[in-house]
C-alpha cells in the first residue's frame, strides 16, 4: 500500500493521464472544439451562487439569446446533453392524455416519439422516408384528422440523414390547429438559418456539440410566454425532478433570488460562454454563411471523385452531408483506415441506412476550407488504394 502510495509521482501522472488523439471530428457530432473554449474550460472553478457566476450566466442567456433570435425571457443552458434538453421540453408541456403530433424522419424524431409515450401521452406520426424532409402537407393532414391534438414536435437538421425539414411552415400549419410547437434545432442553432421569434416556434432544445465548437453536455433551450403558461397552468406535476422547469427556474430564472436548485457544470458553462462570444464575435449570418459555402464546396469535391450526396440539393444539410457509399466499397473499412491513419472520424448510416452511406460532418469550428481538403484528399487516397 505504501509503496503504491510513493509511487504516486511525477512520473506515475505522466504514465498515467488520459491523453488522447488530436482527431478531426467529422462525424455527426462531436465537433472539434475551438483552442479558445478549450483554454475557458481549464479556468479556476468558482461556486455555482457565486455573483460572479450568476453574471455569467446572465451573459450566457443574453448571448443565447442572440444565437437563437429569440427575445424570450425563458432562454438558458439546461445541464445535460441534448437529449436531456429534448426530454426537458417535452416533459415540461406535455400532460398524461394529451394528443401529440410528431414528425418522424429519422432517428431523433423517433426518440421524440418514445418520450412522448413516457409522458403518458399518445403521439400520432407524420413520417418521411429517411433523407427526406417532413411535407408540410402531410402535417396538415393529420392535424385535420385530429383536431384535438395540442402540440406538435418536429426536428430541423435530422442528424441521423442529413435532411433539413422546413419548420417555419410546419410551425405555421401547426399553429393554424392552435397547436404548440416544439423544435429540436440541436444541429441548427449556429449552423444554418434559425429564427425561433420570426417563425413562431414556441419552444425549442439544441445541444453545444454541433455547430458550437463546444464540447456534449449542456442544452441550450428556450421557451416562449404561450409555452411557459401552458406549464405554470399544467394540472398535474412534471414527472421529472430535475427537468421541472418551475423548480430550475428558480436557480436560473430572472428577477428572482437565485437559489440551489442543483450544481450547475460551472466550467462547462465557461466553455459554452466562450463558444457563443466566438459566434458572436464571427456574427451568425457569417457563421451560416460558412457552413453553407463550406457544405457546397465539399459535396463539389467529393462530387468530382464519384462519391454523391444522399439528399436532394433543396433538403440537404450543409453541415452534415450524408453521402452514397459507392459500389463495392467496405464502409466500415474505410472509416477504420481514416480513423487509424488519418486522424479523422466521420460518421456510419443508422437503421436502414447502416451500410449504404456516410456522415460527414462540418459543424462549428471543423468548418473550414483547410479540412475539407485535408479530408477529400485523405478518402480519395484511400480509394484509389483499394
Ligand atoms: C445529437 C442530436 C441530439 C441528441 O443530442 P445529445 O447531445 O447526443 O444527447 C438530438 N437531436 C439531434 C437532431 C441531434 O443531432
Amino acid at each position: 500500500m505504501l509503496d503504491y502510495l510513493n509511487d504516486i509521482s511525477e512520473n506515475y501522472m505522466k504514465d498515467k493521464s488520459f491523453k488522447p488523439n488530436n482527431r478531426l471530428l467529422m462525424g455527426p457530432g462531436p465537433s472539434n472544439v475551438h483552442p479558445k473554449v478549450l483554454k475557458a474550460l481549464a479556468r479556476p472553478t468558482i461556486g455555482h451562487l457565486d455573483p460572479q457566476f450568476i453574471d455569467l450566466m446572465d451573459d450566457i442567456k443574453s448571448l443565447l439569446k442572440y444565437a437563437f433570435q429569440t427575445e424570450n425571457e425563458v432562454t438558458f443552458a439546461v445541464s445535460g446533453p441534448g437529449s436531456v434538453g429534448m426530454e426537458t421540453c417535452l416533459v415540461n408541456l406535455i400532460e398524461p392524455g394529451d394528443k401529440v403530433v410528431v414528425c418522424i424522419n429519422g432517428v431523433f424524431g423517433g426518440r421524440m416519439k418514445d418520450i412522448i409515450e413516457r409522458c403518458g401521452a399518445t403521439p400520432f406520426e407524420v413520417t418521411a422516408p429517411w433523407g427526406s424532409a417532413i411535407d408540410p402537407s402531410e402535417l396538415e393532414n393529420k392535424l385535420s384528422q385530429h383536431e384535438d391534438a395540442s402540440i406538435v414536435a418536429f426536428v430541423h437538421a435530422e442528424t441521423s440523414t442529413g435532411a433539413k425539414s422546413d419548420i417555419k411552415t410546419l410551425a405555421e400549419i401547426a399553429h393554424k390547429y392552435d397547436c404548440l410547437t416544439i423544435a429540436d434545432t440541436v444541429t441548427s442553432l449556429g449552423g444554418i438559418p434559425l429564427l425561433i421569434d420570426d417563425w413562431n416556434i414556441d419552444c425549442s432544445y439544441s445541444g453545444t456539440q454541433k455547430c458550437l465548437s463546444c464540447p456534449p453536455g449542456l442544452s441550450p433551450i428556450t421557451f416562449n410566454e404561450r409555452a411557459v403558461n401552458l406549464i405554470k397552468n399544467r394540472k398535474s406535476k412534471v414527472q421529472s425532478w430535475f427537468m421541472d422547469l418551475n423548480l430550475v427556474l428558480g436557480y436560473w430564472g430572472s428577477g428572482t433570488k437565485r437559489a440551489y436548485h442543483h450544481t450547475a457544470p460551472i466550467n462547462s458553462l465557461y466553455g459554452l460562454h466562450e463558444a457563443l462570444l466566438l459566434l458572436k464575435q464571427e456574427g451568425l449570418e457569417q457563421a451560416w454563411e460558412r457552413h453553407q459555402s463550406n457544405g457546397q464546396k465539399l459535396v463539389n469535391e467529393l462530387g468530382a471523385i464519384g462519391i454523391l450526396p444522399y439528399v436532394k440539393a433543396d433538403e440537404r444539410l450543409p453541415e452534415l452531408t450524408s453521402v452514397a457509399v459507392p459500389a463495392g466499397v467496405d464502409e466500415a473499412d474505410v472509416r477504420k483506415q481514416l480513423l487509424e491513419k488519418h486522424n479523422i472520424e466521420i460518421g456510419a448510416g443508422l437503421g436502414d441506412l447502416a451500410g449504404k452511406i456516410w456522415r460527414i460532418g462540418f459543424m462549428g469550428y471543423t468548418s473550414n476550407e483547410e479540412n475539407i481538403d485535408t479530408f477529400v484528399s485523405a478518402i480519395r487516397g484511400i480509394l484509389e488504394n483499394k
